[in-house]
């Protein structure tokens, strides 16, 4: 080590271990990047599946998130291995393209990587491996849709898509009530979607908590909740069939800018300041009723005195509502967004046809919910629970839900779970490895001992003995001829997934295969 002077005399010093750091090269570069990249798929392991475990993270200032969501883990985890940071994005992309599966796909990562390994000590060059997993992927991919089925459900039928859901919850902290959210995630779904076009706006759905009650208290508002209470004690708690004016301009008189100077000495002159000031307002809350406002909603704060003048106006008001929920209430009130207070037209008012403030015990906690609105696709779910970190992990598991149901309306395709998809496939390429002649053929074989990691996983998860159950499972899928037998995790005495009514969606498990297989190229 030694202190040298920059340019400008500040010390620095110099590391001289620097100098004898080589560089890895060859196969041992490719098995750094490999144990890297196993080292990350091992920490979410053991979050698999129902009886997965879920994890405790604490942040550099203090803060800590308990939760069961992969994709949640991996951004917490402070990463700095740059094969790491590429399984980070691949379970964020999971998330964002389908928003569940998101521990299963590091996990078949990391189980691939590991099979590379092997591969790699065989002599074997990455690129062919590479090319063998892309083949495979396309055989397991193809293969999905093979053993895939096709539910029907109708609005009135909502039975197949609340089982779906199901699956997806069971394995999250909240799985205590996950019937009831479920069910509150599809109506919420169904609630927005425009099954014609098969489309869901998950914009439309807004996800909000607030501590207190009970988990199972959480509800489903038709409407927009926000997390505001009228700007005075004494406005009306109830207004129905509200005309409102959703202002992002500031609601009171203009104030004097710090560059200019006003001069008041006199009291005279404070006093007739006041009035102009007081009367700039009163035309302001005017303006609002002649256009037949009843309620204003403002992104901006007034001050005490308006808020006064406002209640003595008769006119309810609620102030520093923030910008997502001011967009939100106005797509459901149909009304406009008013940037400028000349431009408050009648024809730019929202309409709701109850706008009340909900409170919460004895507490003075307030919310305000505006429902039966103009366009009534727009919905709140309104978690309760007994902590900040039970309502972010109970946000974060609805959101899967919610995912998992818009899936399913796009494309009502399902492949059974707990692991019976993946062994199916694994048994399927590993039949058709055969016909590959070359190297390939190897990474082919790999893939199919890879894709066998996830029931594996789960099997290890619920305590039972990995090897033999896989095996089990395997030879029982093979002699029956039914894709459908996969991991017992929770002992219900049957192996066959339909029985257990264990989906998840099939794009949910192609693009976690197509994930998996696509990063390879760089990874080893
Ligand atoms: P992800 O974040 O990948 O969705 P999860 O922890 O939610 O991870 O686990 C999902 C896995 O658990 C899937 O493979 C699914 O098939 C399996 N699974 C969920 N519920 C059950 C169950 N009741 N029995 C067996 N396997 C299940």
């Amino acid at each position: 080590m030694a202190l040298a002077f920059d340019d400008f005399g500040r010390p620095f010093i110099i590391l001289r271990e620097q100098e004898s750091k080589s560089r890895l090269r060859g196969l041992d570069a490719h098995k750094a990047n490999v144990a890297a990249g196993k080292a990350v798929a091992r920490s979410l392991r053991t979050s698999l599946g129902p009886k997965g475990m879920d994890k405790i993270l604490q942040s550099p200032d203090g803060d800590v998130t308990i939760t069961n969501d992969g994709a949640t883990i991996l951004e917490q985890m402070d990463v700095d291995n740059q094969i790491a940071k590429l399984m980070v994005e691949l379970s964020r992309s999971q998330d964002y393209e389908i928003g569940d599966g998101t521990t299963g796909v590091v996990v078949l990562d990391g189980s691939l990587l590991e099979q590379a390994e092997k591969l790699l000590e065989r002599g074997i060059h990455p690129i062919r491996i590479a090319e063998g997993y892309e083949m495979a992927s396309k055989i397991a991919f193809d293969h999905l849709e093979h053993i895939s089925t096709r539910f029907e459900f109708t609005a009135a039928n909502i039975e197949p898509l609340v089982q779906t859901c199901m699956t997806t919850l069971s394995s999250k902290i909240v799985n205590r009530c996950k019937r009831m959210l479920a069910e509150i995630a599809v109506r919420a779904v169904l609630a927005v979607a425009d099954l014609e076009r098969k489309d869901v706006n998950l914009d439309l759905i807004k996800v909000e908590g607030k501590v207190g009650g009970k988990l199972e208290d959480t509800e489903l508002i038709y409407g927009i909740a926000v997390d505001k209470d009228m700007s005075h004690p004494q406005m009306p708690k109830r207004i129905e069939d509200a005309n409102i004016a959703i202002l992002t301009c500031p609601f009171e008189p203009p104030k004097p800018k710090t560059k200019h100077k006003v001069d008041i000495d006199t009291v005279e002159k404070f006093q007739t300041m006041r009035g102009q000031e007081q009367k700039y307002f009163d035309e302001m809350v005017q303006k609002c009723k002649d256009v037949g406002a009843t309620l204003v909603i403002c992104q901006w704060g007034f001050d005490d005195e308006a808020n006064h003048l406002l209640m003595q106006r008769n006119l309810p008001a609620v102030r520093w509502v923030g910008g997502v929920e001011l967009e939100l209430i106005a797509i459901a009130t149909g009304g406009r967004i008013v940037p400028r207070f000349q431009e408050l037209t009648p024809d730019k008012l929202g309409q709701a046809g109850l706008v009340r403030e909900k409170s919460f015990g004895t507490t003075k906690d307030r919310m305000l919910c505006i429902e039966r609105c103009a366009n009534a696709r727009a919905v709140t779910i309104f978690i309760r629970g007994g902590n900040k970190m039970m309502i972010e992990e109970a946000k974060r598991s609805i959101h899967d839900a919610l995912c998992v149901a818009r899936n399913l309306i796009r494309n009502n395709s399902i492949v059974y779970g707990g692991g019976s998809a993946e062994i199916s496939c694994s048994v399927a390429v590993e039949a058709a490895a055969d016909r590959y002649a070359g190297a390939e053929q190897y990474a082919i074989r790999s893939f199919a001992d890879a894709l066998d990691g996830i029931p594996l996983a789960l099997a290890e998860n619920s305590g039972l003995p990995p090897i033999d159950t896989l095996t089990a499972v395997k030879s029982q899928q093979i002699q029956e001829n039914n894709p459908y037998c996969g991991i017992d995790c929770n002992d219900v005495g049957t192996n066959d997934m339909r029985e257990q009514h264990v989906f998840e969606t099939l794009i949910g498990k192609q693009q976690q295969i197509l994930l998996a297989t696509q990063g390879k190229y760089a990874e080893i």
